[in-house]
């Protein structure tokens, strides 16, 4: 493999090359005062492709993801609800591993919090003041910017921009306006840990210079997280760490762009935030996977349900392919070493994930017409090929999930907005055919289902057969209590000649 990333602090894509064995990895984690919105998820399904084909390409690694559970807005949460911070904190830490899990992220090696590590970030702040980068002021430390003459290489800020800019609060003694803080002095009834300067608590990037050290060491191979994180907080992290060590703190800034949702970023300052735990309950894992390999982890991304469903689309066509040949009895080999070199070649274009989706089609559509001209071997190829590209961009493909996950999805009702068309339009032939063959009884409806994608379509379906029934029966205070329950899921019923026809509502 030839790996070339986009490294932020360069602007280019360069060729990787570790700095030795394991391949260390910082990522920076979630300030948890909420918990993990679907902006977020990219940021995580970003570091879990690199890190995959990392693995894949026979690099060991070595991954630190941290929390920050003590901050400004951990504090305002903390106290606006009237909970002790720890708790809010270790709640959205539970909410972040569910989530992360059900995503099939892979888990970091260590998960650090900021409030575990106070005595490193002690050391750190008094080892900058001693070498004269940091300042006490009134119980609070900063950062002296102008004395890093590196400050602002990695988001391109001029000293001077950021001075004009610079908001200052009244209490804050800085030297420089752009001057940012290491140690924060406790204000009434906050959260305090003892220091040399004050009863206080950490700035926001200092944590994470003195968690990188005390877990990977002072030079990393890679750190990773939103674009949003440049400046000041990448910014800082790297004044703070190069200015201690006197070394390069890290050799790829790997940035994801942002999500946007009508027009704007997605993240809890905007209030704009879908959380990832509501999206997890209308999408599959899968579907939430596709949606974000679709684009390039660079490209900012528009959130809309519109293009979720379209993902959905597409993930029902790959599980439509899987299916029809498992029930030929296919041979899953998705470890092809033949594959190998298409997947190389677009994973070491900057991690191209678009690319390697439209592989994954191609196959499929390739598949498909093997399928028709019942080309055995054909078939097996193309059905391992889409596994093994699966399985490297991280979907779960095992019959064994697929299949659990399409019966858990037939108890919802609630899940009906997701449905799409198409599988409406299957349910409409499949109740056309099931009425058809005279009676509808559970017989004619399997049969008729067998075609579904859709699991969440079989409720639906039921009641408007039920209300077709009571209306037979003449027992019109059912029916009408029956079509009330499916125009409150979604759906609306058309009397036709050739019966009752369900439609989703526009
Ligand atoms: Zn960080």
């Amino acid at each position: 493999m030839s790996l070339y990333l986009t490294n932020t602090l360069s602007g280019k894509k360069e060729l990787f090359k570790p700095l030795g064995d394991p391949v260390k990895i910082y990522i920076c984690g979630m300030t948890v005062q909420g918990p993990p919105h679907f902006g977020h998820m990219r940021a995580y399904i970003t570091s879990d492709i690199l890190i995959r084909y990392l693995q894949f390409s026979g690099y060991k690694t070595k991954v630190v993801q941290n929390f920050t559970d003590i901050d400004d807005k951990v504090i305002e949460k903390a106290q606006e609800q009237k909970i002790d911070y720890r708790v809010i904190a270790q709640k959205n830490i539970d909410e972040y591993f569910e989530v992360a899990d059900k995503m099939n992220i892979k888990r970091a090696d260590i998960y650090p919090k900021a409030t575990q590590h106070i005595q490193e970030i002690i050391e750190l702040v008094q080892k900058l003041i001693d070498k004269g980068f940091a300042y006490e002021s009134d119980g609070d430390v900063y950062f002296s910017v102008n004395n890093f003459k590196d400050y602002g290489k990695l988001s391109k800020k001029k000293l001077e921009d950021l001075i004009a800019g610079a908001r200052v609060e009244i209490r804050e003694h800085k030297k420089n306006p752009a001057d940012f803080a290491l140690w924060k002095a406790a204000k009434k009834d906050e959260p305090y840990w003892q220091s040399p300067w004050s009863n206080g608590r950490p700035g926001w990037a200092i944590e994470c210079s003195a968690m990188s050290i005390c877990h990977l060491g002072e030079t990393l191979d890679f750190h990773l997280g939103g674009e949003d994180l440049v400046f000041p907080h990448h910014e800082n992290e790297i004044a703070q760490s190069e200015a201690a060590t006197g070394k390069e703190f890290v050799r790829f800034w790997i940035h994801n762009a942002m999500l946007n949702l009508t027009g704007e970023k997605m993240s809890k300052s905007t209030k704009h935030f879908i959380t990832a735990k509501e999206l997890l309950s209308k999408y599959s894992a899968n579907v939430i996977r596709l949606y974000f390999l679709k684009s390039h982890y660079r490209s900012p991304q528009e959130f809309d349900f519109s293009i979720l469903d379209s993902s959905k689309e597409g993930w029902a066509r790959i599980e439509e392919f899987l299916y029809a040949v498992e029930e030929n009895h296919a041979k899953a080999n998705p470890k092809s070493e033949a594959l190998n070199p298409k997947l190389v070649e677009a994973m070491d274009d900057d991690l191209n994930t678009p690319k390697v989706i439209a592989l994954v089609f191609d196959a499929i559509k390739d598949g498909f017409n093997a399928l028709q001209n019942k080309n055995s071997e054909e078939i097996n190829n193309k059905y391992n090929e889409v596994l093994f590209y699966l399985s490297n961009l991280g979907f779960r493909t095992d019959i064994k999930y697929r299949t659990e996950k399409r019966i858990s999805m037939s108890g919802g009702t609630t899940a009906s907005s997701s449905i799409e068309y198409r599988d409406v339009t299957k349910f409409v032939n499949a109740q056309e055919l099931a009425k058809t063959k005279g009676h509808y009884n559970i017989a004619n409806l399997i049969e008729a289902s067998i075609n579904i994608i859709d699991m969440n379509m079989l409720i639906p379906i039921i009641r408007s057969i039920a209300r077709d029934l009571a209306r037979e029966k003449k027992e019109f205070e059912i029916s009408d209590l029956l079509r009330k329950g499916l125009e409150e899921m979604g759906f609306t019923l058309e009397d036709t000649d050739k019966g009752t026809r369900i439609k989703r509502k526009k």
